[in-house]
């Protein structure tokens, strides 16, 4: 109560402005994810690792935007190409150049990826792989892991982490809609496994494989705090795609170009057949991109014959735009070298350890998880390794700390004990002493 209080007197302002976007917009955000209670710092600015707020705190920001800023924020070099770009035009409906600019960097990080189309976020891309994984199987199902979280599509949002009291057994969970709206024929497409048990995969595939278009898997699960795969996870739902001919896609919207330059798929070793993309690619620009093999992907480019589909229609005004594209191209060719992934990778590193040693000294319950730049701490015991675990997480433990955290100018990660810190190329080894020493301030307090 004593940290909430702290955080109401350091930000009147955002107390103002949040009454004030109430009235008008709903919870006054604009994606439900951002509200919480008693209302969210609101933003003023942000620059290389920080974030300013409209009462003129400053904070170190590991979340840096859901973990799409791993250049950090409004970075010098993005900022001028960008810059450059809007004299140049905002929006060309017509091909450019700059389309291979920043697809060839994408094909050249995946081996899964042959060829690419862009869109405008993650949700798109995971949606539009989908749509392409239907239209290639000639199938309607879709295996999904348990609790992940794949955007705000209709069939993303069937068992985002369910109430487990609505969702069965484990071994045979139900699908349960995140919201209303989402018709009733939307669950019945939509077949759930547990992340890290190929059994339940295979169980799936078994019952249903003649009906399944494609399993759905982030490589490592960002959506459940940070959830490894257990070795020869991955590799088995990779050959159990290819045992029942279904398509394999990994979301790396939030693993992508984060875990390793080639996302989760260069990290663990295994590739998909498709890959969503999104968030990191492009440097804090609204862009995504969904790609993969050849033959699958061509259907992309099919249309209509004698006025019957004959591919997967993609389709939107803003894909592609120049703006998003030289971000992408930058990003990619420019800021996201072989000395950037050092660096995050090493800070990343050094932030754990250093969790981990205060958790120790103050006699904490904590894991502290981290791969590439991204990180996170578990105030359990118990290993978190797949949705049902999740019991063993106190949320609002996990508030308390996160609150806390802001009171001494720290964002640890995006709000919410299933989201996970980033490192970026504007981190330096003193932020992250920064981080750990607000950290060490709260230790003993939450201990
Ligand atoms: N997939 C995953 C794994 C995500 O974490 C998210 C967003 O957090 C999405 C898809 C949706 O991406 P977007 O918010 O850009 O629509």
């Amino acid at each position: 109560a004593r940290e909430y209080d702290r955080y109401t007197d350091r930000t009147p302002n955002s107390a103002d402005v949040a009454e004030t976007l109430r009235e008008i917009v709903p919870a006054g955000v604009c994606s439900t994810f951002r509200a919480y209670d008693p209302h969210p710092v609101h933003a003023e600015r942000a620059e290389g690792a920080s974030m300013f707020d409209v009462d003129g705190n400053e904070y170190l920001d590991f979340a840096l935007n859901n973990g799409t800023q791993l250049v950090g924020h409004a970075h010098p070099t993005l900022t001028d190409e960008v810059s450059d770009q809007l004299e140049d035009g905002t929006l060309y409906t017509r091909p450019s150049e700059l389309i291979g600019y920043a697809a060839q960097p994408l094909v050249d990080r995946w081996d899964a990826i042959e060829q690419v189309r862009f869109t405008n976020s993650g949700t798109e891309a995971v949606m539009h792989a989908t749509r392409l994984a239907r239209a290639y199987t000639g199938r309607e199902k879709l295996i999904r892991m348990e609790g992940a979280y794949h955007g705000a599509h209709d069939p993303a949002l069937v068992s985002k982490m369910p109430p487990v009291e609505q969702a069965g057994p484990a071994s045979d969970p139900r699908p349960v809609k995140e919201s209303q709206g989402i018709p009733d024929a939307v669950p019945e497409d939509v077949l759930l496994a547990q992340y890290n048990d190929p059994n339940s995969v295979e169980r799936l595939l078994r019952d249903h494989g003649s009906e399944v278009a494609a399993i759905l898997v982030e490589p490592a699960c960002l959506n459940l705090g940070l959830v490894e795969p257990e070795d020869g996870f991955l590799e088995s739902v990779r050959s159990l795609a290819d045992e029942y001919n279904v398509v394999l896609i990994f979301d790396e919207v939030k693993t992508g170009v984060k875990l390793a330059p080639g996302g989760g798929a260069e990290y663990y070793s295994v590739q998909p057949d498709l890959v969503a993309l999104a968030k990191a690619i492009g440097g804090g620009y609204p862009v995504g991109a969904f790609g993969g093999r050849r033959d699958i992907m061509e259907l992309v480019a099919a249309d209509l014959q004698e006025g019957v589909a004959t591919g997967a229609a993609h389709y939107g005004t803003y894909n592609g735009n120049p703006l998003a594209l030289r971000a992408v191209g930058v990003t990619l060719r420019e800021i996201l070298t072989a000395d950037a992934y050092d660096h995050v990778t090493g800070l990343a590193e050094m932030l754990a350890d250093g969790y981990r040693e205060i958790a120790a000294d103050a006699g904490l319950d904590a894991q502290v998880k981290h791969v590439g730049s991204q990180g996170m701490v578990h105030f359990t015991d118990e290993p978190i390794r797949t949705f049902r675990d999740w019991e063993h997480i106190d949320e609002q433990f996990h508030e308390a700390y996160w609150i806390s955290m802001l009171n001494r100018g720290v964002i640890p990660h995006p709000h919410d004990a299933s989201q996970q810190w980033t490192v970026s190329v504007q981190h330096t080894a003193e932020d992250v002493e920064a981080h750990l020493e607000a950290f060490a301030a709260i230790a003993d307090d939450l201990a």
